[in-house]
């Protein structure tokens, strides 16, 4: 679907939500009535949640609950989480946040009437293979015309062989898928050093697009704050994957954080930020709708309160 296009529909469900005097409908996070696309505005852009599907996490990857923790937060030992990946789209810029698995990638993009060649920016949070694998297809290149956006950090760790040998074997194909990657992607990687998210003011990577720190998950873990006219949404990336549990208590971290005490870090500080600044969020395992608000809970932790001001597009 052309931006021609997208620009009449969206009037249309603009001027249909305006009739109607629809606020920012709540969705329950239901499973059943999850949708694999759904597209919302933030300021000029229209961003579209690309899901590989939900599900429901086990707590035995979890660092650091306690048994009080994991009986409040996970009753019944699982939590929900999905795998997404995020598509902007402006007037002059059809950007991917992350790529998923590959698995429901391509045929999200095609409900939205966008092709693979149109794509002309991926910004990678990071290079876990649930978050690159749509990026080769076949092992080749799947975006010709894309830029490659990665932190200079992210880029450096999974081409160490220092830090490919400090793994076990069986976590080193990782490595080896991100070499592919890395090597496909040369002529259009573009490497950038993430700023804090208090100096989100620095260069943009693209018009409206900021790269933010987020270490410790990865080492180069990045979530990316958009702007445009007034409105923001920050892309976090995997600051949460058992989000029922870590955000109400951030300490706790997951098994496959690279450096678990800097996940922890950077997960108070840009939820700090982001309840402060009151900026929506949207995150990678962050179960349907994928977006919503983060507000301090009183307790030294947070809550969500997930929301979509969906256009039906
Ligand atoms: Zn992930």
């Amino acid at each position: 679907m052309y931006l021609s296009t997208i620009g009449k529909m969206k009037n249309l469900f603009l001027s249909a939500l305006i009739a109607m005097a629809i606020p920012a409908a709540r969705i329950a996070a239901q499973e059943q009535d999850a949708k694999d696309v759904i597209t919302f505005e933030v300021g000029d852009f229209l961003v579209s949640t690309l899901s590989e599907g939900q599900q429901r996490g086990k707590g035995d990857v979890l660092i650091g609950a306690t048994p009080e923790m994991l009986r409040q937060h996970l009753p019944d030992g699982t939590y929900p989480t999905a795998v997404n990946a995020f598509l902007i789209r402006s007037a002059d810029q059809t950007v991917l946040v992350d790529a998923g698995f590959g698995r429901k990638l391509f045929g999200n993009l095609q409900s939205l009437g966008v092709s693979v060649g149109q794509i002309s920016a991926i910004l990678l949070t990071h290079m876990h293979g649930d978050h690159i694998g749509g990026l080769l297809h076949n092992g080749k290149v799947a975006f010709p015309n894309a830029r490659l956006y990665l932190a200079q950090a992210e880029h450096d760790y999974w081409t160490s062989d220092k830090a490919m040998q400090a793994v076990p074997e069986n976590r080193r194909g990782g490595f080896r898928q991100a070499r592919k990657v890395i090597e496909a992607y040369s002529d259009s990687l573009r490497l950038f050093t993430p700023a804090e998210a208090a100096s989100a003011e620095a260069p943009s990577l693209l018009p409206g697009f900021w790269g933010v720190a987020a270490y410790g998950h990865t080492p180069g873990h990045a979530a990316y704050l958009l702007k445009s006219a007034d409105a923001q949404l920050l892309i976090w990336g995997d600051l949460t994957h058992a989000m029922s549990i870590q955000l109400p208590c951030p300490e706790v971290a997951v098994t496959y954080d690279v450096d678990p005490k800097a996940a922890v870090e950077s997960r108070r500080r840009l939820l700090e930020y982001a309840a402060k600044s009151k900026i929506p969020v949207g995150g990678m395992h962050v179960a349907y709708p994928s977006i919503g608000h983060v507000k301090a809970n009183g307790k030294g932790g947070y809550e969500f309160e997930a929301f979509c001001t969906c256009l039906g597009l």
